[in-house]
Formats: C-alpha cells, structure tokens, sequence
C-alpha cells in the first residue's frame, strides 16, 4: 500500500487518537514520527506561537539537530503563512513558490518543501504541525496529504484541550481542597463556638468550643438537637428565625438565647446563624456561632440594677433638695428658684404674675390644744388643700412654720384674688381635723412693660404680699387682702388701678 493510501492514513490516525500517552514529549514524538512516515518529509516539528514568537515545543527525527525551546520571531518563519492562511500550508517548492525566504530553524537543511497545519485551540492559533523536506516535492502535495497533516494536528488540539481542562479542573480542587482545609481548620480551632445544623435542628458538627460552652462531648450533642437543651422561653423566636431563614425571608439572623448547660445552669449565648444552601438553593444546613456572654449578661444586670438604684436616689435627692418633707409641697429654696425664673418668663413675655402668703390663724393654739403631731397633720392637709385649689403651673410652697406662699404665672389681680379666695374657703371647709381652721391671705401681683427685663424684684413683691397679710391678719384674719399692683408702665397702672379690688 503506498505510503499516502487514505486507509493507512485512516489507520494511523486511529492509532495516534487512540494511544495513551505519558505527556507532551511522547504524544508530539509519536505524532511527529507517524507524519514523516506517511508523507516522506524530512524535519518534523511542533511549533508553539504565542503572540509574534515562536518556540519549538518538538523535533523529529532526533538526529535533525533542531533545538527543542529555540525562539523565533513568527514574521521570520514559515508558520507565518499558516497564521496568515488560518488553515493548512502546503509549498512543495519553495523556490517556486511566493512563500517566505528560508526557515531558520532548519535552515542548515535549507528546506525545499513545506506542509504545515495550525493547531487550534480554544478557538485560537495554539501553534503549527509543521514538516519539511529538503528537497522539492516533485509530485506536489495531494489533498490526502493535506488532509492526513490538519486531521493530525486536530488530534493534538483533542490532546492539549483536554489536558489543559485536567489541569483547570486539578488546580480548581486544589483551591477548593485548601479552602476546605482552611474552614475546617477554623472550624475547629475557632475560640468562637461553630456548629453545623441541619434544618430540623439536628446538631451535625460542632467544634470544641461549643462543647465547652455547652458541657456537651460532640457525640452527646450529635444525638440530640439544638431544641432539646434551648431554654424554653427562646425556642419560639429562636425557631421563628429557622422558618424565616428556609422560606428565603432573612440571610442570617443573630439573637441572644439561653441554652440548659449540660450541668444544669443557664448559659446565655449570642447566636449569630445563616443558611447554607446548595447551587439548587435547597438548605443544606444552617452555619451558627455561638458566643458565650453569660458573664457579659450577668455584669450588665448588675450594671442596669446599679443604674435603677442610682436614677431612683437620684431621684429622691433631688425630691428632698426641693420638696419640704412634712407636707411634701415645695420647700421655701425651691419657691424662691421657681418665683425667680417666673418672674424673669413673666418680664419677658410681659405677662401677669402674682403671689400669695398663707398663714394659719392661731396654730399656736391648735398646736397647745391637740399636740404637735396633730399640728403637723394638720399642715399636711392645708397644704394639700391649698395645692388642689391651685392650677397645673402654680408654683405651692411651705414657705415658713405655718406659712405657705403660692406663685400664680400669668395671673391678673381678678383672678389672683379669685384663686386666694378659693384657697381661703377651702381650708375653712376642711372637715377632717380637730377643730376647723382658717387661714389669711396677702396677695401682690405685677406686670411688666414687654421685653423688659426684671422689673420688680421678688423681695419687693413678697414684702407687698406680707404687708398685705399683715392686713388682713390685723383686719380679723380668715381673709384675703390685695396689695396694689406694682406696675412700672404708666398705661397698664391705669389699667391695674381698675382691676384693684374695692
Ligand atoms: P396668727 O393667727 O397670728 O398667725 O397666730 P399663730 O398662733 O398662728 O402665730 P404664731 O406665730 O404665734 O404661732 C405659729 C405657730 O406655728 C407656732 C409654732 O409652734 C407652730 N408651728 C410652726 N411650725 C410648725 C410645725 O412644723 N409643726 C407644728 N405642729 N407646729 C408648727
Ligand atoms: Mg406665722
Ligand atoms: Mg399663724
């Protein structure tokens, strides 16, 4: 059969395709050994090209002398005309033929002829399977011969794609393979607890730490799942999460819960937990952390405890800084603080104040007849009763023994005395002590021009309300005197001059 019959191409084929190979050498050896039998070249090689440089990956025979890895610049070697054409190269004439000048790669062998196929890989130029001969090819190339080298070359490029996908998939699980390790080593060794769930709680993994917090071996835990040992007041917004998570409403979720330690205690665990699902998206198993804060928790209690105590002492002093203790009105400090930043708002706003003095008539008495502690009682009541009588923003104080002052914001003279007299009748009415009592009132009221700063002062005031006491004390008690209003702008002392009581 003559070296370049179809069926012994065909056969040939068959064997190379079929051959294993221990890697490139042998396969380009055997490749190349097979091309120059059926075609009777002379130099066979394997020419890898990568952008404009060549390099010789194989030659055949060996005695050809051509130096495997030698580089080339490509627009200097014959391959260029299989780049070019992007398809099978056959000169059988070099000398004849418009082809590039000499083949430096076998240029002491001064090739005549030239069949050539690129090698495609990956849809792209890998390289060329190219032979020579040093003389011309009389008879020419047939179309078997070309044929024979492209289905030749095509079997190297089955060859390299598949070795170079071996090779993705080789180093593709080994980053998966160090990433598993990397997890697993952080898995176990985390100080932080890591636990794998399955989706009905079933504990799957756990590392040591979760041991350690829990009181469990990892194979009592493994037998028994996360609800069993989850103090029951956590399970609902514990497994209300899970079914968020499975049904895709929520990534990850993280709570603080408390779980039964193995000894009995309660271990309070900040539970950070997101889903693992597979490529499908199924749920897989749930990855959770857990974080044992029972210290934190317990310090924290404490810290809110010492907190509450300090608000509620808080709290208390600042009562007792302002509040008289026996009849739980304001005391005089904290009258006179009030009357001041009221009769600063009242200058400002060019508003009414007014203030009254209260003193129980003949306590002296009350306290000979019944006692001190019943005096105190009954103290305690006038000042109730004179709070009660009085409106949300007034200001009721214990401002001496059995005196009280009242501040009235924003209060004329009419409705100043209305209040006194209001305070005075519902005193005499009290009904709940040993004996009645009544009370005599000194009223004084002011008003200020707008945007003028403070233009009375307290202790004008409250001397005119004390001389008003004095009045009506002198005038057979159980009443309320008015003193003239202390008016600065001439227009409202007209004004005032008519509301003055009669
Ligand atoms: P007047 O009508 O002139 O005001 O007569 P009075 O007796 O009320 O006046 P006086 O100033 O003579 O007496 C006030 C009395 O109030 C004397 C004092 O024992 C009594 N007193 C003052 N503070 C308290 C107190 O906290 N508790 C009790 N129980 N009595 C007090
Ligand atoms: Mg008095
Ligand atoms: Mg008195």
């Amino acid at each position: 059969m003559p070296k370049n019959h179809p069926d012994l191409h065909f056969r040939e084929l068959h064997r190379l395709s079929l051959a294993d190979y221990a890697g490139y050498p042998e396969l380009y050896r055997e490749y190349l050994a097979s091309g120059l039998r059926l075609t009777g070249m002379t130099i066979g090689l394997v020419v890898r090209i990568q952008r404009e440089t060549c390099t010789i990956l194989a030659a055949q025979p060996d005695s050809a002398a051509v130096a495997v890895g030698e580089t080339q610049p490509l627009g200097e070697t014959w391959c260029a005309a299989v780049v070019a054409q992007q398809r099978p190269v056959a000169v059988a004439d070099a000398g004849r033929d418009a082809l590039l000048p000499g083949h430096a790669a076998c240029s002491q062998h001064s090739p005549k002829a030239y069949l050539a196929a690129p090698i495609w890989v990956n849809n792209e130029i890998y390289g060329t399977l190219s032979f020579f001969a040093c003389t011309p090819q009389k008879e020419g190339f047939s179309r078997n011969d070309r044929e024979l080298i492209e289905l030749m070359a095509r079997g190297l490029s089955v060859f390299i794609e598949r070795d170079q996908l071996e090779q993705q998939r080789l180093e593709s699980l080994h980053r998966m393979q160090q990433s598993i390790d990397l997890f697993e080593s952080a898995f176990r060794f985390a100080a932080i607890g890591m636990a794998l769930v399955s989706p009905e709680g079933r504990w799957l993994r756990v590392n040591d730490a979760v041991c350690q917090i829990l009181g469990y071996t990892a194979d009592e835990l493994l037998a028994i799942d996360f609800q069993t040992i989850t103090h029951p007041d956590d399970l609902e917004a514990d497994l209300a999460y899970l079914q968020e998570m499975l049904a895709g409403h929520r990534d990850v979720y993280r709570m603080e819960k408390r779980y039964h330690h193995r000894s009995g205690r309660l271990v309070w665990v900040l539970l950070s937990v997101s889903l693992v699902r597979d490529p499908a998206g199924t749920p897989l198993y749930f990855l959770s952390q857990l974080q044992d804060v029972t210290e934190q928790k317990r310090a924290t209690e404490v810290l809110h405890k010492q907190q509450r105590e300090l608000t509620a002492s808080n709290a208390r002093l600042q009562r007792l800084a302002t509040v008289d203790e026996l009849t739980e009105v304001y005391n005089r400090r904290a009258f006179f603080d009030k009357f001041n930043a009221e009769l600063e708002r009242s200058a400002r706003a060019g508003l009414f104040l007014s203030v009254l003095i209260i003193d129980v008539d003949h306590f002296k008495q009350y306290n000979d007849s019944f006692g001190h502690p019943e005096g105190d009682q009954a103290l305690r009541r006038v000042a109730a009763e004179l709070e009660r009588c009085g409106r949300v923003n007034d200001v009721c104080a214990r401002y001496g023994g059995e005196e009280f002052a009242v501040v009235l914001p924003d209060t004329d003279e009419k409705a100043c005395l209305r209040v006194a007299e209001r305070m005075r009748a519902a005193v005499e009415q009290i009904s709940d002590l040993r004996r009645p009592l009544t009370v005599s009132i000194g009223c004084a009221t002011t008003v200020s021009r707008h945007g003028q700063q403070r233009v009375v002062t307290t202790e004008a005031m409250l001397s005119r309300a004390d001389k008003s006491l004095y009045e009506a004390k002198e005038g057979g008690r159980n009443r309320v005197v008015q003193s003239p209003s202390l008016v600065q702008d001439p227009v409202e002392a007209k004004l005032t001059d008519a509301a003055a009581p009669t």
